[in-house]
């Protein structure tokens, strides 16, 4: 007897070599119908003897190609057709379903090694994929994901990738992205003027690299800039032409082989770089690596990937083993995606561009990440990462979530599934601005997306309020340290109340001061403020998070009054210098002044008093010197928290502490350490109180101070060890990357809260 089956498979399931799989998968098993992509599912109908299917249906529910996730997958009798033969039939369009749209993979093992093998018919060529591999979200148009929904459309396929497209042995069967020399994109070597340099581009480009030339290159997500990373000449000529005077560098090696000669890699380190995803991680650079400290000035750890595009494989495999690989922008500008733009913007920074006439749709960075304590933490979610949903769980409401201003990403929630957006940036300024708009209605494109509500920060001057203002739409403020606590809640799938431990650089609160060292008892829809550090002015107000050294006048005159004149140490030469009694008296005139309880701030304020950094040349530096100078050691300094109603953490005892060890002579990096002690001391005891008052014992630590390992590292067991439940971030960052998902998180609590009224 002959049945058969509808199934229906949902998650990420497009993009992702699904149907060939389910294809090869069918034959084995003998059974007869077809597969489609129907929306943004796969479809099946199976056809065949039922023992037949029932093996079939196992063997799919227990296996999936790579890059592949699988939510839920259905099935339905059918009336039998009687089908000879199974086959992959054209996308079935239909918008009512759930989309799945796949994420950018690298170029897998067999490509790489066709691409590597003379006489095969993809020798050097740099676009060769299969549906297991290559670009994706970035070049996709609108789901369903089929050649003629991407840039790949205007190709024409030889006969020969006809050939491998259309036979279901084959692992090109079916990818999308399939091309060859004779049929695919084409790169070139050229000018400023889009001039052509060279016939072999490879030999040319290379060559190029190894003598110090600094080149643009265009690759899956824009363009980079790139030159020789052990060529100290070159990458201080990059950061002239960037104007990027000490922001670190990424660098990507030929392998993890060369890798592992300049960096430590531990096991996790290493699958993290070599999986498909291929984000830029964090590693310890060793000690005699020869990488210049121009590439990562006054840090100890490297950002560090491996080649994912064909381009990169083939230039590395030339005589340079490690190239600096940075993003191809100007300052203040989106990431170059056009070869006009590229000529226009990046023309004075670069002696020659590698480009191919591929468009990219969507400008996509590499994505940055961290191992901490065994896991991978996020740091920028971009390219490899994007646009795979977080599930929200609950969640039916139609939510857009603007975002913060800072790191700005955006989300949509459709049916459960929040789509953060890559990587935006700082939207202040007019260029990133409109790329945050444009993404926006690309989405709303892409996911077939109407919000039913726009909800954004409570801060009353970004601009990512504004727009969620203009929508129409109600609105829907969320203060911005809740919205940290609420996206891990979301994440780890936490419904009930936790102590919510929010350390920032700067958040707009509830009563108009800056909050950042903030202690809440949060519920996904609302929270109350238990605790925070004690409030300090922030002299010149914005000026004071570009330059520590403001913060270092006001902990110190705060810690010593007067009496800060008679300390022996470098900080108040500088305080002298800048004639901070001046600055000083138009705080305590109270005009114009920002109050703030940032832990960030405080950070800044001690790399400050050390010496270590008085003035950010990019956002973060004073506390990233100051975490990579410090060296493990037991001690911690005093502190006192006031125990009111709200209760107040005070670091005077802590600065008092810090100059005293600095008139001892101790070496800053032993006081950095202790300083870290003492706030992972701090985290504890201010949990213990939270947990005493409100008999809570699970806590969450969100916030962008959490980017610092030695905190998180020490922070987790010793909260585990006084018997807390400690919840992270996982996919999204702790910094303000991860707020568009909690104010997605905090409003869909909201709209249920309001429902139960
Ligand atoms: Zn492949
Ligand atoms: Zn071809
Ligand atoms: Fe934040």
């Amino acid at each position: 007897m002959i049945r058969a089956q509808r199934i229906n498979i949902s998650g990420i399931v497009q993009g992702v070599g699904y149907r060939p799989f389910i294809h090869i998968a069918a034959l084995r098993y003998g059974l007869s119908g077809y597969v489609a992509n129907k929306g943004g599912e796969v479809s099946i109908h199976a056809e065949g003897e039922p023992a037949s299917i029932e093996a079939f249906f196992d063997f799919i529910s227990n296996s999936y190609p790579n890059g592949a996730y699988v939510q839920s997958i259905q099935t339905q009798e059918q009336q039998v057709e009687g089908y000879s033969t199974f086959e992959i039939v054209k996308s079935i369009e239909d918008n009512q379903s759930v989309i799945g749209i796949p994420a950018d993979k690298d170029v897998c093992d067999e490509c790489k090694e066709d691409i590597f093998r003379p006489g095969s018919r993809y020798y050097q060529y740099p676009f060769t994929s299969c549906t297991k591999c290559g670009p994706r979200f970035t070049i996709v148009r609108k789901v369903p994901y089929d050649r003629c929904s991407t840039t790949m459309e205007p190709f024409n396929m030889c006969k020969e990738c006809e050939d491998e497209f259309t036979n279901p042995y084959d692992r090109r069967y079916h990818a999308q992205t399939i091309c060859c020399p004779d049929c695919g994109p084409q790169v070139r070597l050229v000018d400023k003027n889009g001039e052509k340099i060279a016939n072999d581009w490879l030999e040319y480009a290379g060559e190029m690299l190894e003598k110090g030339s600094i080149l643009a290159v265009k690759g899956i997500g824009g363009f980079h800039l790139v030159c020789n990373a052990v060529n100290n000449e070159a990458v201080e000529r990059l950061r002239e032409g960037k104007d990027r005077i000490s922001k670190p560098f990424a660098v990507m090696f030929r392998d993890i082989e060369s890798a592992r000669r300049h960096c430590e890699i531990s096991r996790a380190e290493e699958e993290l770089m070599t999986g498909f995803r291929k984000p830029i991680v964090l590693l310890e650079q060793k000690g005699d690596s020869d990488i210049p400290r121009s590439v990562n000035p006054g840090l100890d750890k490297l950002g560090a990937m491996l080649p994912y595009s064909g381009i990169h494989m083939l230039l590395l495999s030339r005589g340079t083993e490690v190239l600096v690989v940075t993003s191809g922008n100007r300052s203040g500008f989106p990431l170059v995606t056009r070869e006009e733009d590229a000529f226009e913007q990046l023309g004075n920074m670069v002696d020659a561009f590698l480009v191919h006439n591929r468009e990219i749709l969507s400008a996509c960075d590499d994505s940055v990440t961290k191992v901490v304590l065994n896991s991978a933490q996020p740091i920028r979610r971009s390219r490899g990462y994007i646009p795979v949903p977080v599930i929200l769980k609950g969640c039916r409401s139609p939510i857009l979530a603007c975002g913060s201003d800072l790191k700005n990403t955006f989300c949509m929630v459709k049916d459960e599934r929040a789509y953060v957006s890559q990587h935006i940036g700082d939207i202040h300024g007019p260029e990133i601005l409109k790329l945050y708009r444009e993404q926006i209605e690309r989405y709303m494109e892409m996911l077939d997306f109407q919000p039913e509500f726009a909800v954004c920060d409570m801060h009353p001057d970004f601009k990512s309020s504004q727009y969620a203002r203009e929508l129409g739409l109600p609105v829907l403020e969320i203060q911005h340290h809740h919205a940290h606590i609420a996206g891990v809640m979301a994440e780890n799938g936490l419904e009930d109340s936790v102590i919510g431990v929010a350390l920032d650089g700067t958040g707009y609160g509830n009563d108009g001061t800056i909050w950042g060292g903030e202690f809440l008892i949060s519920s996904p829809g609302d929270f109350k403020r238990v605790g925070h550090f004690r409030k300090a002015a922030m002299p010149g107000g914005e000026a004071a998070v570009r330059e520590p050294w403001r913060m270092a006048g006001i902990y110190l005159s705060d810690a010593f009054g007067e009496d800060l004149w008679n300390l022996n140490i470098g900080c108040t030469d500088m305080l002298r210098e800048k004639n901070w009694p001046v600055i000083a008296r138009s705080i305590n005139s109270g005009l114009n002044t920002v109050i703030t309880s940032s832990a960030g701030r405080l950070f800044d304020a001690v790399s400050a008093i050390l010496g270590i950094c008085c003035c950010n040349n990019y956002e973060g530096q004073a506390s990233a010197e100051l975490e990579a100078r410090a060296v493990h050691t037991e001690g911690m300094y005093s502190y006192e928290i006031k125990d009111r109603e709200v209760f107040e953490i005070d670091f005077r005892e802590t600065i008092r502490g810090i100059t005293s060890d600095m008139g001892r002579n101790i070496n800053p990096g032993e006081i950095s350490g202790k300083f870290h002690n003492t706030i992972v001391q701090v985290i504890l005891e201010a949990c213990s109180m939270a947990r005493r008052v409100s008999g809570i014992s699970t806590v969450v630590l969100s916030g962008g101070v959490f980017q610092n390992g030695i905190l998180l590292k020490n922070a987790v067991p010793g909260l585990k060890d006084l018997g807390f439940n400690v919840y992270t971030n996982l996919q999204v960052p702790c910094n303000d990357g991860g707020i568009s998902l909690g104010q997605a998180a905090a409003a869909s609590g909201k709209i249920k809260n309001l429902g139960a009224v």
